[in-house]
């Protein structure tokens, strides 16, 4: 009997497995048809000086599903990553974020603005990806130093000789290269003696710790003491409150980004409510 509810039950899980999958199957199919017929778009977050000026934009993947509603990243991302698909995606992101900086190049307010992309592990991987990049930004006659790319801690999973060749190639050309979610990988430290980065985003678990925590301020202050001494720049990111902005500047920090300044927005909206009215939004909320 008991032989039989072993099958039984192995061939329960199997047929599970299999539905899973084919389920997965259909996502993926998905998610190729949505790159195909244009239904990413890219949002554009505000990223602002300690005075609350406009510096730039993190672009922010969202899909739009057909009853106009925008499915998050977390909804799709992952999936993407296991069939393999986020070099493909990733390559739309960097095509459609030079085409928004060729456009802000044009405008007299958004010309200085810096454009922060996200750059998945596998994307960054491929053998091509510096020169697809460097290729598109020529292309599009974008200003390099315009662009910045927003790796994370993940990608030391890989081989660190070859990162470390290909941040160099970048920085060579003229963009900015950004650690991001600092602080949630493990081994940080011993990274940032390694890679040729030029700031660290700090992960907003930090910055959304209470700030009564002493052991939360001492971690930031050594945070900000090691980036200072490596001469780099360091970006607070999730900031909701004024509290939590005065928290940061206190440590010196002198990049913000969170739904206090701005949520990630259509790119339209972006340009109308931040590039043509460049009069700090802080003076009215602060
Ligand atoms: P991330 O790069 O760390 O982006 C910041 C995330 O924090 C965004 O979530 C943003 O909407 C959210 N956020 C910003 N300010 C606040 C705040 O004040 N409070 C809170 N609670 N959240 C805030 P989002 O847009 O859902 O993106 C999630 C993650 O998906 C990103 O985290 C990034 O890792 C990934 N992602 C997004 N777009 C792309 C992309 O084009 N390519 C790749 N490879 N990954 C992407
Ligand atoms: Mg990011
Ligand atoms: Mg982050
Ligand atoms: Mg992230």
């Amino acid at each position: 009997v008991n032989t039989i509810i072993a099958v039984v039950m192995l061939c329960g899980g199997v047929y599970v497995m299999q539905l899973e999958f084919a389920r997965n199957l259909d996502q993926a199919r998905e998610i190729r048809i949505a790159l195909a017929n244009r239904e990413f778009e890219l949002f554009y977050q505000p990223q602002v000086d300690e005075t609350g000026r406009l510096m730039g934009a993190e672009a922010l993947l969202r899909w739009k599903k057909a009853d106009g509603s925008y499915a998050p990243p977390i909804d799709f991302i992952p999936l993407a990553e296991q069939a393999g698909l986020m070099p493909a995606i990733g390559g739309w992101v960097v095509l459609e974020a030079c085409k928004t900086l060729a456009l802000w190049q044009q405008e007299e307010g958004a010309r200085d603005l810096v454009l922060s992309i996200n750059v998945s592990v596998d994307q960054f991987m491929k053998p091509d990806f510096v020169a697809s990049v460097l290729s598109r930004i020529e292309a599009l006659k974008v200003d390099p130093a315009r662009l910045k790319l927003e790796l994370t801690e993940s990608l030391m999973a890989t081989d660190i000789d070859t990162i470390v060749e290909k941040m160099r190639a970048l920085r060579a050309a003229g963009l900015t290269i950004s650690l991001d979610d600092f602080g949630t990988g493990y081994s940080s430290l011993s990274y940032l003696r390694q890679l040729p980065i030029h700031e660290i985003k700090i992960d907003r678990s930090f910055v959304q710790e209470a700030p009564e925590n002493l052991r939360n301020r001492f971690l930031l202050k050594s945070i900000f003491d090691i980036a200072r001494m490596l001469d780099l720049s360091v970006v607070a990111e999730g900031i909701e409150t004024k509290e939590q902005f005065v928290f940061l500047q206190s440590f010196g920090c002198t990049e913000f980004q969170g739904y206090y300044f701005g949520r990630p927005m259509p790119l339209a909206d972006f340009q109308k409510h931040w590039a043509q009215d460049s009069a700090p939004p802080l003076a009215e909320t602060a």
